[in-house]
């Protein structure tokens, strides 16, 4: 394994604390690469799946429907429709003549069988090739129906999986609509009778039930969550958002732009949090109390917080005897998550030697500059080919990715953790953190490593 594993044009987009240059990033990936931001649609349909009461309807050919099967890790209270994936499975005659009537059969297919709300048609690479009108074909099927059916304009080549992001807010936006004075008029007569601030919560797709766990601290405190978006939510709960005084994001990649737009349209300040660790759990709780302006607020967070950390703290404490002095590397969506990894290993004792994101902004990336030692690398946008060398390189016990990534580790005899879509547990708030510290000791301690090193 050596240098010639990264190529010239990539090596921008790769640093090692302590070089004297700036990290390349927010770019297009490189031609050749098999890069995982690549896919605009699939940012598209991360954000907007977990919707439960809708139907998502991909345009495109069947493998774009299942490149993103692992995202299904959103569990729903009530309704599950979301569960299913439809696609219009575009064949080569459809790529020929147009795919547009195989569409409107869908749709009307769709709707006769489920009686949807809502339905998101995705665009797939394919259909910008083609130049199949989506937003005509969901026209006409709405007026056809009395129902939304919204285009989430993610066809490939207009970027990368932020764009898909993008496109998803933008649905977003449309879905909640309604004139500012209106939504004023809402939030003020929403605040006064919930006799408690009534906020969302962005970027939280309840993976493994995490947006319960959030929803009960924030009760705890005083706090009522209106919306989420988009974990465990319907359309018609969407619809109220602009009646929040509020809006907390959980992930800042998909959703900064959807709080920046909201607080353009409906004048609803937010703030950036993350649930991830012991420390950063119990800050963003001070966060939520600090904005709210509430000494109350403030006292009760601070009660909640000794609370769990008496619980949790001790049974981490005692993770950390096994796990001080590892190694980790960290390849994951976005910068805000990949931030509060560093941290939160860092409370268990382990140092990040080597941390990369898909769609990490250059001042996320600073912060992990400054957070890691020298000596790490640091990269955005990671092919496997760099994502297996500097595993190696840098002597990980550990990487931290999603489902792509685990065949990749365990062909190295490195253990893994799933921190994406698919996951099982919970990894939010203090629970969340024990949660991933047994997680953490199961895999890097356990015995298989032993005998497979024995092997080589
Ligand atoms: S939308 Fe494009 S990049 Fe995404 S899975 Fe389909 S073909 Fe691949």
């Amino acid at each position: 394994m050596g240098e010639s594993t990264a190529l010239p044009e990539r090596e921008a987009f790769i640093l090692t604390k302590g070089q004297k240059k700036t990290l390349r990033c927010d770019a297009d990936s490189l031609a050749g690469c098999v890069s995982q931001r690549a896919c605009v649609y699939c940012g598209a349909r991360v954000v907007l799946n977990p919707i439960t009461d809708a139907v998502h309807l991909v345009h495109g050919p069947i493998g774009c429907a299942s490149y993103t099967w692992d995202i299904r890790g959103s569990l729903t209270s009530g309704e599950d429709l979301f569960r299913n994936s439809f696609s219009t499975d575009l064949k080569e005659p459809d790529i020929i003549f147009g795919g547009e009537k195989k569409l409107a059969a869908c749709l009307d297919e769709l709707v006769e069988k489920y009686h949807p709300p809502v339905v998101f048609v995705y665009s797939t690479c394919i259909v910008g090739v083609i130049g199949d009108d989506l937003s005509a074909v969901c026209r006409a099927a709405a007026a056809r129906h009395g129902i939304e059916v919204l285009p989430v304009e993610s066809s490939g080549f207009i970027g990368n999986k932020s764009a898909g992001y993008r496109a998803a807010c933008d649905t977003l936006l449309k879905l909640i609509e309604m004139p500012p004075e209106e939504a004023a008029v809402r939030r003020q007569a929403r605040q006064a009778s919930a006799g408690r601030p009534v906020i969302n919560y962005l970027g939280d797709f309840n993976l493994a039930g995490e947006t319960w766990i959030i929803r009960d601290y924030l009760h705890r405190i005083g706090v009522a969550v209106n919306v989420v978006f988009t974990g465990d939510s319907t359309c018609r709960e969407l619809k109220k958002a602009p009646e929040a005084c509020l809006n907390l994001i959980q992930c800042a990649g998909s959703m900064q732009y959807m709080a920046g737009q909201m607080q353009e349209k409906y004048g609803i300040p937010y703030r950036q949090v993350s649930f991830l660790g012991l420390q950063d759990t119990a800050d963003s709780l001070r966060i939520v109390a600090e904005s709210l302006g509430s000494a109350e607020m403030a006292e009760r967070v601070e009660k909640l917080i000794a609370e769990e950390a008496a619980v949790y703290a001790p049974q981490i404490e005692y993770y950390k005897q096994f796990l001080a002095g590892k190694r980790a590397a960290v390849y994951v969506g976005g910068g805000f998550k990949a931030i509060s990894l560093i941290r939160q290993f860092r409370e268990l004792g382990i140092e990040v030697v080597m941390v990369g994101t898909q769609t990490g902004r250059k001042e996320e990336y600073q912060v992990m500059n400054d957070l890691v030692e020298e000596g790490a690398v640091i990269m955005d946008d990671a092919n496997p080919a760099e994502l297996e060398r500097f595993l190696l390189e840098q002597g990980a016990d550990l990487l931290v990715g999603g489902v792509k990534e685990r065949p990749l580790a365990y062909k190295l005899g490195r253990a893994f953790i799933d921190h994406n879509h698919d996951r099982k547990h919970p990894l939010s708030g203090f629970v969340g953190a024990l949660n991933f510290a047994k997680e953490v000791y199961s895999t890097v301690c356990s015995p298989v490593w032993r005998y497979l090193n024995a092997t080589r």
